[in-house]
């Protein structure tokens, strides 16, 4: 399967079996907004969960906050969402369609690359054991053709970007002959500035109603928050305040499925620290977060950090955390040292003191910041997209499972009574009981047994316990193990610990 087929399916997938529909559906759905289905919210509850304890238990200087979407609207100002929270959009004046400039610009720039890569990639083919990357992308006639090519677009958009240059975003994608995709064509209206902030109003009539915004972040609520938290936590710095909550963006391009969505979640750590140490708890937080996600076990490999070259007005030091995603590396968390900027800026805004007085250094300052933040719909996607598998069996038949880290599996067990009588149902219903305080389980009766294991293994259960006519005598049932297949006899007393042990949400968080 392509990598865009196996996009299609994941797509398809996640419907069929209850992990994400699209909003509003029956209404023919709204654009890049989705709902999560019975599976789709304990997946999304699961990672909430081991993100949430890995920042607030396992760290004793980090604490918890829910702050409102709404908020103050001077917030967003003294943020700078107000005046530079914005995309360059551009339309084709025949599809209609719209677009982000620099997105076009960076999709060219991509196809090139891979132009580049597929000449190095027959290159390889060609000359086996000798052959040397570096050599034949410095000789290498159309390689370099390309990569003049690359360069001078680069060049361009970077300039271009640096100084905010909208009419030269244009002109680079006319002079490229950059098309859009429907239409086929280069007739392109102006780049303007599009501001991604949602607004509403707050009041009861229209004159006396105020502007409001929905958050496109949940820093800010942090931000605003510091002091309350600071005083009444009695909180020493360095230390953090950690929050999941709703952000909403209205993005123009919003393709790729709960990639770029315009309500989704974020899961957000603002760290506070003494001014002249960020960077390295900059360093510290790369390779805590890092951690975090290599932990989950879905390979070293598919994650990298991309380093931002060109960094925000308030950042001194910013990276991404990439992950592989069906469609290419791209971003899955951000971590940005924001210096003071923030804090300082509300402290100007709202011409309250927003200071820590360091007993060490018998002075205060305003707290530098380091912050990781992580789109939960990311993650989620970062799941399932890696998890989803056709396998061929040896029977000849093919098995679709999702083979999802078993601590953030939706379902942990199912128990299933071989058939509908002779008692089995009762004593299946015994083993839910036991199981169902500890573990989120189904109890399934329904169709064959190979039947029920296909639609376990789609969801991507761990474990399915079978009841049959000699659990009655011995009290013990078969498990099968959801990425192996294979099934043993196992006690009922027993089955508790068994499943703990693979499923603990606690065994991920020890790993740390
Ligand atoms: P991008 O460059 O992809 O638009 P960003 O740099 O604007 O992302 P941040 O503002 O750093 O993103 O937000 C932090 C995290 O929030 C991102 O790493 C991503 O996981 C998530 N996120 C941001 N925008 C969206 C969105 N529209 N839909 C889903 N998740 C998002």
């Amino acid at each position: 399967m392509t990598q865009d087929e196996l996009f299609k399916v994941l797509v398809a997938h996640c419907k069929e079996y209850g992990f994400i529909f699209p909003s509003s559906e029956i209404y023919d759905g709204l654009a890049a907004v989705y709902d999560y289905g019975q599976m789709g919210v304990e997946l999304k509850n699961n990672i909430k969960q081991y993100w949430w304890n890995a920042m607030t238990r396992l760290n004793e200087n980090i604490v918890g906050i829910d702050s409102c979407i709404f908020m103050h609207p001077r917030i967003w100002e003294a943020s700078g969402h107000v005046g530079a929270f914005n995309d360059p959009l551009i339309d084709n004046k025949d599809s209609k369609k719209r677009y982000r400039a620099d997105v076009l610009i960076e999709d060219f720039l991509a196809k090139i690359e891979e132009k580049m890569n597929k000449e190095v990639e027959k290159g390889r083919k060609r000359f086996g054991d000798a052959f040397d990357e570096a050599q034949f992308r410095a000789t290498n006639p159309n390689v370099l053709r390309e990569q003049a090519k690359y360069d001078e677009v680069h060049n361009r958009y970077k300039k271009a970007e640096d100084a905010n240059d909208l009419a030269e975003y244009r002109q680079i994608i006319i002079d490229n002959n950059i098309v859009c995709p429907i239409s086929g064509t280069c007739n392109w209206t102006d780049v303007r500035q599009f501001n991604l902030m949602f607004s509403t109003s707050m009041g009861s009539t229209a004159e006396g109603a105020n502007t409001i915004y929905l958050r496109p972040e949940t820093a800010q609520g942090i931000f605003v928050n510091y002091l309350n938290v600071q005083k009444t936590g009695r909180m020493k710095i360095p230390f953090g305040i950690a929050q999941i909550g709703k952000a909403f963006r209205n993005e123009i391009v919003a393709r790729q499925f709960i990639f770029r969505m315009r309500e989704f979640e974020q899961m957000e750590m603002q760290f506070f620290i003494k001014p002249g140490t960020e960077l390295e708890w900059f360093k510290k937080w790369k390779e805590q977060r890092m951690k975090w996600h290599v932990n989950i076990g879905m390979g070293a490999e598919n994650y990298r950090f991309h380093d931002h070259e060109k960094l925000a007005h308030y950042a001194n030091a910013a990276t991404d955390i990439e992950f592989n995603f069906p469609f290419g590396f791209k971003e899955l968390e951000g971590i940005h040292s924001r210096t003071n900027w923030d804090l300082g800026r509300h402290q100007q805004y709202s011409g309250r003191k927003i200071e820590y007085f360091d007993p060490e250094e018998g002075a205060a300052y305003t707290p530098y910041v380091v912050e990781t933040s992580i789109g939960v719909d990311r993650m989620v996607l970062a799941v399932l997209s890696h998890s989803l598998k056709e396998e061929q069996l040896e029977n000849g038949e093919t098995r679709v499972v999702l083979s999802i880290p078993a601590p953030l599996a939706p379902v942990k067990a199912a128990v299933l009574p071989l058939v509908k009588k002779d008692g089995l149902p009762e004593l299946a219903q015994e083993v839910m009981d036991e199981l169902k305080f500890d573990f989120n389980c189904q109890y399934e009766e329904k169709d064959s047994i190979g039947k029920r294991y296909r639609r376990q293994d789609a969801i991507g259960t761990p474990f399915c316990i079978t009841v049959d006519h000699q659990s009655l005598e011995d009290h013990c049932v078969t498990v099968r193990e959801r990425d192996t297949m294979s099934q043993e006899r196992v006690p009922i007393a027993e089955l508790r610990a068994l499943i703990d042990k693979r499923v603990n949400l606690n065994n991920l968080l020890r790993n740390l």
